[in-house]
């Protein structure tokens, strides 16, 4: 299993449709200072995050973010 798949098995669903999130990763075979930064987004209603700096970080915003929207 990949890092992908794994951070994607914990991602809440959407918090705008109830769609599964996807974890995208910006490569680290572009020798960039910002490769490694990661988002969430959703296919289905084109929902973004920000860049985090790690897939990690933007895992945990995610779910956080969707856990404030549907406990509303
Ligand atoms: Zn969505």
């Amino acid at each position: 299993m990949t890092m992908k798949e794994l951070a994607e098995r914990v991602l809440l669903p959407c918090p705008f449709c109830g769609s599964d999130g996807e974890l995208f990763v910006r490569g680290f075979t572009d020798d960039r200072a910002d490769a490694g930064n990661a988002y969430i987004g959703c296919d289905t209603c084109g929902v973004e995050q920000p860049y985090k700096r790690s897939p990690t970080e933007a895992v945990a915003a995610w779910n956080t973010r969707a856990s404030q929207e549907t406990t509303r």
